[in-house]
């Protein structure tokens, strides 16, 4: 298990979902935790399970699209636990729509969380990163931004993520911070759930259809998404940077 001792770790949208688990994955793996989401409250029942399990975490309220309260909150997290060492930026929204249908507010509302939280919250926590000399950062692609029916808002931030990625590794990487991805495929979550709904599909139904497009023939969970992301903030992953990794159960 990668050791993560005395690393203090931000996680965003970690209220729920992928987020959850990955914030509870890197405290089991001795970091100090940070969990964001847009209300406070969203970030009690992920707090909680950290510190019953012994493991340190704070909850904070931040909107990812908001600077100011981007800047707030990153500060919080280094008064309250003197460094910064690694970041995910995993808060995301769905606003699906085919593109004749979807609306301005549609587009604006996706690329605000995905693309400008994830600079927003990358450009806050490097300041930190850089006089460290040390800093992990691991953006949340995925599947959809290979192209996915209904999604050109989400298949675009995602792919965007992917450049994002890639330049961040070179521009960082004299400072000694890693920048990676995940590209997960089709996770169990209140997202997927959503979709499911959207399209008139039960939830279990719309598992059932997926998996069968699925090389190990099942959709995933999000601790299989926790353990990538506890790999890449950890230094058994020392030397790999600018990377995406596809979590899909297959190639894509
Ligand atoms: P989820 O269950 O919907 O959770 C997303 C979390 O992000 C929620 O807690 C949500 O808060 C929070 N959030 C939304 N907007 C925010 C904002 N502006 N600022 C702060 N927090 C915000 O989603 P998930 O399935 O775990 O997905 C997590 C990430 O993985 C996303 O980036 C998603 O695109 C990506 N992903 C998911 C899948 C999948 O199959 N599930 C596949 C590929 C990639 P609220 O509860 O307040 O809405």
């Amino acid at each position: 298990m990668p050791n993560l001792q005395g690393r203090v770790a931000i996680v965003t949208g970690s209220g729920r979902g992928i987020g959850a688990a990955t914030a509870q994955r890197l405290a089991a793996d001795g970091a100090a935790v940070a969990v964001i989401d847009l209300r406070e409250a969203d970030t009690e029942q992920t707090v909680s399970s950290i510190r019953a399990a012994g493991g340190q975490a704070v909850g904070l309220a931040c909107d990812v699209g908001v600077a100011v309260q981007v800047e707030q909150a990153v500060q919080q997290v280094a008064e309250t636990f003197g460094r910064i060492d690694i970041l995910v930026n995993n808060a995301g929204i769905i606003r699906d729509n085919l593109l004749f249908k979807m609306t301005e507010a549609d587009w604006d509302a996706v690329m605000n969380v995905h693309l400008k939280g994830s600079f927003l919250m990358s450009k806050a926590a490097q300041k930190y990163m850089v006089e460290q000399r040390y800093g992990k950062i691991v953006n949340l692609s995925s599947t959809s931004a290979l192209g996915n029916r209904g999604q050109a808002n989400y298949s675009a931030a995602k792919m965007g993520l992917q450049g994002f990625t890639r330049t961040l590794a070179i521009e960082l990487g004299p400072f000694g911070i890693c920048v990676n991805a995940v590209a997960p495929g089709f996770i169990d979550t209140d997202m997927t759930r959503a979709t499911a709904e959207r399209m008139g599909l039960n939830p279990v139904q719309f598992q059932e259809a997926a998996s069968a497009q699925i090389p190990l023939r099942r959709i995933g969970k999000p601790e299989e998404v926790a353990s990538v992301i506890a790999f890449l903030a950890s230094d058994d992953a020392s030397y790999v940077s600018g990377q995406v990794i596809y979590i899909a159960g297959g190639p894509r």
